[in-house]
């Protein structure tokens, strides 16, 4: 079987999101023999109390920087290990971590793409969003629609910063939905799989990327092979 090398990575900063949802930022160590692609992840690895080595998949959430700097978008997971000793960290702690491993990267030639998240699952899109509208060569005008789907408005993670990207880009629409809002809430509401129709239409010449958990992604296959489209247009990541 083949060894995948081992890195280690310093946290530089950790961030709440929400209550339960921290954006880590780290440096690895020996960056110049570590690259990846935006949407791929990263196999965590630490020992549990009682000495049991547990490794975990993490998607990147921060675009490819060329200084060996990676972001995570984490979530706690009530009675699971690694997502509590990860959002635990403090600044300064290291990880360790093999990879980038994974395919759900973008394809070219791109096309008008939906990118369908809930929660966490925002991760490897931020990192794609920022990487395809940082040049328009990249994008080639295309149009980007990202479907995010949360309980609550303080749940929208990266919410400014996503706002902003689709301020600057006129090819890029940025679509939080809210499963629990508030009745002041001016935005969508609902679960994300409600608003997609919407946004494809009748057209079947798209591409969608989805990321987040099985119910939701199943939910949104499901109704996008029901609107005839082809499901090597449609591409996922399951998180559990
Ligand atoms: C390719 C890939 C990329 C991923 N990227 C991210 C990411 O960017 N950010 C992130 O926060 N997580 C991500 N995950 C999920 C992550 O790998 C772990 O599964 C999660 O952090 C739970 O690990 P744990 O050790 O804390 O809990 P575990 O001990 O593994 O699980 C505890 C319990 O929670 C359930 N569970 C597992 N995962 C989840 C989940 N995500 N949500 C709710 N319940 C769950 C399990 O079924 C189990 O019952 C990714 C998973 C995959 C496969």
């Amino acid at each position: 079987m083949a060894q995948f090398r081992t890195f280690d990575a310093l946290v530089l900063r950790s961030t709440a999101l929400s209550e339960f949802t921290k954006h880590i930022e780290l440096e690895v160590s020996g960056s110049s023999r570590f690259g990846f692609v935006p949407g791929q992840w990263l196999s965590v690895k630490a020992n549990t109390p009682d000495g049991e080595e547990m490794t975990r998949a993490y998607s990147i959430a921060s675009p490819p920087s060329g200084n060996g700097h990676v972001a995570f978008c984490l979530n706690r997971v009530q009675d699971g290990f690694m997502s509590n000793y990860l959002c635990s960290l403090a600044e300064g702690a290291m990880v360790a971590f093999q990879g980038p491993f994974g395919d759900f990267i973008l394809r070219p030639p791109f096309r008008d793409t939906v990118f369908i998240a809930t929660g966490t699952g925002i991760a490897p899109f931020r990192s794609m969003l920022h990487w395809l509208l940082a040049e328009s060569d990249r994008h080639q005008g295309r149009q980007f629609w990202l479907l995010f789907g949360a309980r609550y408005e303080q749940d929208i993670y990266y919410r400014e910063e996503l706002e902003r990207l689709a301020a600057e880009h006129d090819n890029f629409h940025f679509l939080p939905t809210l499963s629990r809002s508030a009745s002041d809430w001016k935005g969508l509401r609902g679960y994300v799989q409600e608003h997609l129709a919407e946004i494809v239409g009748i057209r079947n010449d798209m591409h969608a990327y989805i990321c987040g958990l099985d119910k939701m992604v199943k939910a949104n296959r499901e109704l996008l092979k029901s609107l005839g489209w082809d499901r090597t247009s449609i591409r996922y990541e399951k998180y559990d």
